[in-house]
C-alpha cells in the first residue's frame, strides 16, 4: 500500500492514553445510554455534560486532538520537519472509539460540532480566541440544494461593518443545541464558487429561527435542526477565511474544512463497524460458530467466510482513514485521500451493519441487541459531509485531473 511507507500503522504511543480513554466513555457513558436517548429523540442527553467538561480539560490542558476543535491544530502547530502525529490523527482515532460507543451520542457532544470542525480549520486567531469554548453546528445544505453545495442560495449582503444574511437552511446537525452556527452563504451569486463565504451566526441573532427539529431514521439522539434566515446582521468579523472574492481561488476557502471533517466522519464510520463486528462475532462464538484465524475462510462455515470479508472492508476503511488524517497533520493535500477514505469508510459502515444483522439472524433484527440500531445509524455516514457518489466523483476527478466543469 502506498501509505505504508509513510505511516506507522500502530496506535503512536503518546496517544494510546486519549485512545484508552474515548474507549472507556463510550463504554461506560455512551453504551449504556444508547437505546434510551434512541427512544427519546430530540431529548437532550444530559449524560453528556460531565463527560464534556472533561473533554474541555483535555482540550485546555493542550492534549490536542480530544474532539472536533483538535482537527487543524497538528498542521497549525507543526513546527519541524519530521513527521508527526497531530490532532487529526488524535480526533480520528479517538472518534472511532466513541463512535463504536454510539455515533448519535458523539454528535450530540457539546462543543464538539462539525461547525467547531470549521472553526479550527479556517479561522484566525483571533477568530479561534473568540469564538473558544463555543458549540458551533455547520449549515450548508438548503431546501434546493444538497450535493450541489455551490448552488446555495442563502445570501450575505454587507452593510457597514455587518453582513446581512438571508435564506433557509435545513438538516444542520445539533443546530437546536449548539451556541452558534456556521452558516455558508454567497456574497454574489453570479461569481459562483469563489463567493461562497462562512459566518459564525451565533444563537439568539435577531432574524435566525428554528423551525422544526427532523424525525429520523438513525442517529436519534442527535438533533437536526431547520433554520430560517430572515435579515440576521452579523458581524464582519465572524466571517471565517478571506472576505475577498478570489476567482482563481474558488471553492479553496471554505472547502478546507472538508479535508479535515471528512476523515472525521469516515472514523464515525469506522467505530460504527467495529462494533457491530465485535457484537457479531460474540454472537457467533454463542451461536458454536467461532472465527478461526487459522483457517482459510473458505473450509469455514458460510457465516465466518461472510464475516471475515467484512472485516477486511473494515481493515480497508480503517487504514484509509489513517492515512486521510495524518496527511492532514503532515501539511500534505489530502482531498483525494479524505475523500476516499469517506467513500470506502461510509459504504462499509452501511453494507457491515446490515450483514451483520443477517448473520445474528433474528436477534440482530430485534430491539434485544444494538445491531437493528448500528445499522440504522451508519446510513448518514454515506450520506453528510457528501455521499457516496459524490465522493467517488471527487476521486475520478483528482485521477483524472478533471476539474468539477468537466466531470459533474
Ligand atoms: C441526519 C442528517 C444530518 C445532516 N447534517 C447536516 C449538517 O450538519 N449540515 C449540513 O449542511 N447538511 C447536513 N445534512 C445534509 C446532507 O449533507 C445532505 O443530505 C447531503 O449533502 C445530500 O444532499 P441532498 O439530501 O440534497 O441529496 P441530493 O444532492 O439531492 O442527492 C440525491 C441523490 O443523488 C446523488 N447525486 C447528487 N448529485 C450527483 C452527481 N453529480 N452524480 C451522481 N450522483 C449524484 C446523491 O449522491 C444522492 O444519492 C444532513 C443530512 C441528514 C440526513
Amino acid at each position: 500500500m502506498k501509505g505504508a511507507a509513510v505511516i506507522n500503522l500502530e496506535v503512536p504511543k503518546k496517544l494510546a492514553v486519549l485512545v484508552n480513554q474515548a474507549h472507556q466513555a463510550a463504554a461506560e457513558v455512551f453504551r449504556p445510554n444508547s437505546r434510551k436517548y434512541d427512544r427519546a429523540e430530540h431529548t437532550y442527553p444530559v449524560e453528556l455534560d460531565m463527560l464534556a467538561a472533561l473533554l474541555d480539560g483535555l482540550n485546555a490542558g493542550g492534549e490536542s486532538g480530544a474532539g472536533a476543535a483538535g482537527v487543524r491544530r497538528g498542521a497549525r502547530e507543526r513546527k519541524s520537519d519530521g513527521v508527526r502525529n497531530g490532532g487529526n490523527l488524535a480526533t480520528v482515532l479517538g472518534t472511532i472509539e466513541m463512535c463504536w460507543g454510539d455515533v448519535g451520542l458523539l454528535l450530540s457532544m457539546p462543543r464538539q460540532g462539525l461547525g467547531n470542525a470549521a472553526i479550527a480549520s479556517v479561522a484566525d486567531d483571533e477568530q479561534l480566541t473568540r469564538f473558544a469554548g463555543k458549540w458551533a453546528a455547520m449549515a450548508i445544505t438548503e431546501p434546493d440544494t444538497g450535493s450541489d453545495s455551490a448552488a446555495i442560495r442563502t445570501t450575505a449582503v454587507k452593510d457597514g461593518d455587518d453582513y446581512i444574511l438571508n435564506g433557509e437552511k435545513i438538516f444542520v446537525t445539533a443546530g437546536e443545541r449548539a451556541d452558534a452556527v456556521v452558516v455558508w452563504a454567497t456574497l454574489d451569486r453570479s461569481l459562483g464558487r469563489a463567493a461562497i463565504k462562512s459566518f459564525v451566526v451565533e444563537k439568539g441573532t435577531p432574524g435566525f429561527e428554528l423551525v422544526r427539529l427532523e424525525h429520523k431514521l438513525g442517529i436519534r439522539a442527535s438533533d437536526t435542526a431547520h433554520f430560517r434566515l430572515d435579515n440576521v446582521r452579523v458581524p464582519a468579523e465572524n466571517l471565517l477565511g478571506d472576505p475577498e472574492i478570489n476567482v482563481a481561488q474558488g471553492f479553496a476557502g471554505v472547502l478546507q474544512t472538508f479535508d479535515n471533517t471528512r476523515p472525521l466522519v469516515a472514523a464515525m464510520a469506522v467505530g460504527v463497524a467495529r462494533a457491530a463486528l465485535e457484537e457479531t462475532a460474540r454472537l457467533l462464538a454463542d451461536a458454536g460458530v467461532p472465527i478461526d484465524y487459522d483457517r482459510p475462510a473458505n473450509s469455514q462455515p458460510a457465516a465466518v467466510a461472510t464475516y471475515l470479508g467484512l472485516e477486511a472492508d473494515y481493515e480497508a476503511a480503517y487504514l484509509l482513514t489513517l492515512e486521510a488524517a495524518w496527511m492532514a497533520d503532515n501539511g500534505r493535500p489530502n482531498s483525494l485521500q479524505a475523500s476516499m477514505a469517506k467513500a470506502k469508510a461510509g459504504r462499509s459502515a452501511t453494507d457491515i451493519a446490515l450483514r451483520c444483522v443477517e448473520l445474528a439472524g433474528s436477534l440482530g433484527y430485534s430491539e434485544n441487541s444494538l445491531l437493528e440500531k448500528w445499522a440504522r445509524d451508519a446510513k448518514i455516514l454515506d450520506i453528510f459531509e457528501g455521499t457516496q457518489q459524490i465522493q467517488l466523483l471527487i476521486v475520478a476527478r483528482r485521477l483524472l485531473g478533471k476539474t468539477s466543469t468537466q466531470l459533474k
